[in-house]
């Protein structure tokens, strides 16, 4: 079995890299990845080594690029977590997510078509649905819910989860689709708000929390989400679409004062900000079908997620500090400064 995963540079796809060489450790992984900003060569060094680990850097919108690979590679499956994926920048710059997270699912697409690819998974993300408001505790995004996206990050899921229904549709691919909720835990960029606020925690900078923090998240250890995604790869319905998610609803506001606590720091560090540009307020993943069909749920709860994520951060200063040193912070200026 050889599996081409996509986007296994960054903060997910190296997680899932990292759980399927334990899981499955007589599969032959390839990894593709452009190593943007967000990805990091230095997450993979564990497997580098590993004859049966193999990197390449390479875009996966470069259709002439991804023919040559795959012709070379034959893999049997495609999982693709290459993405933009950070909201605040598609906000600043929408055409790279277009580029990559549409133009490029259509490019991997047509090629797994064109090697037949035995299964394509496609990693997708709640944000499709939308956003749930505060006063309906009772609602949650199920499969069926349609989409109804509010940036251009979530918006350039949506089009290529479409890309991806059009495919098995019309041409037969064996195609499955994963929304998983928002994840926590090693390998994290800073940008993202759970490193983010562990990093200025450590550094005793203000935190900037946008709006009142009341936005809620669905929570879910990064390690249940590859775990999920294993799943749906061996047990899932071709052609279907799988919500992955753990009843974990936290406001961001809590989050941040949790950190601050098992850090023992002072509130006082929290700094609001004016709120994101079309913020969705709630995000709440019903997971029943991935549980009732494949027998999936979370095995870590976040009272013990959290503080082994922070553990891992303080252990491990020197990845997140390379990356808050260098170019990150002109962004982190752009965004944070005057707000
Ligand atoms: P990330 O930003 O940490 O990593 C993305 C990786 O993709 C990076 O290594 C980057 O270099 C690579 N990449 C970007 N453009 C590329 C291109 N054109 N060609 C090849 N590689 C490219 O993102 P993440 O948080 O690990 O998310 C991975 C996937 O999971 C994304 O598809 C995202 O939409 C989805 N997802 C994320 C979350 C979350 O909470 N982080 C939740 C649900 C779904």
């Amino acid at each position: 079995m050889k599996m081409l995963i996509t986007g296994g540079a960054g903060f997910i796809g190296s997680n899932f890299i990292f759980y399927m060489r334990k899981a499955h450790p007589d599969y032959d992984l390839v990894c593709i990845d452009k190593l943007t900003y967000a990805g990091n060569l230095e997450t993979l060094a564990s497997v580098m080594d590993d004859p049966k680990f193999h990197f390449i850097r390479a875009d996966i919108a470069d259709r002439s690029e991804m023919d040559r690979i795959f012709a070379e590679e034959k893999p049997d499956v495609v999982v693709n977590f290459a993405a933009e994926s950070h909201v605040d920048r598609s906000i600043e710059n929408p055409a790279v997510f277009l580029e990559t997270n549409v133009m490029g699912t259509q490019v991997l697409l047509d090629v797994s078509r064109k090697y037949g690819v035995a299964r394509y998974h496609q990693v997708s993300t709640d944000e499709v649905y939308g956003d749930l408001p505060l006063d309906r505790p009772d609602l949650f995004f199920t499969e069926e819910t349609p989409l109804h996206t509010s940036s251009p990050y979530s918006a350039s899921k949506a089009s290529a989860d479409l890309l991806c229904n059009a495919y098995h549709r019309t041409y037969g691919m064996p195609i499955t689709i994963s929304r998983c909720s928002n994840n926590y835990g090693p390998y994290q960029f800073p940008e993202k708000l759970i490193p983010l606020m562990i990093a200025n925690t450590l550094a005793d900078k203000p935190l900037p929390v946008y709006g009142e923090g009341l936005n809620v998240r669905d929570w879910l250890y990064v390690e249940d989400h590859c775990a999920a995604i294993d799943l749906i790869l061996e047990k899932g319905r071709v052609g279907q679409v799988y919500n992955i998610g753990g009843h974990n609803e936290m406001r961001n506001i809590d989050i941040v004062k949790i950190i601050l606590k098992a850090l023992d720091k002072p509130e006082s560090l929290i700094t609001y900000v004016t709120d994101r540009k079309g913020h969705d307020m709630r995000y709440a993943i019903d997971p029943a079908k991935i549980h009732r069909e494949l027998g999936w749920l979370p095995a870590t709860k976040f009272a013990d997620g959290i503080p082994k994520t922070i553990r891992w951060y303080l252990d491990n200063r020197s990845w997140w500090e390379n990356i808050i040193n260098g170019e990150y912070q002109n962004y982190y200026e752009r965004m944070y400064a005057n707000r």
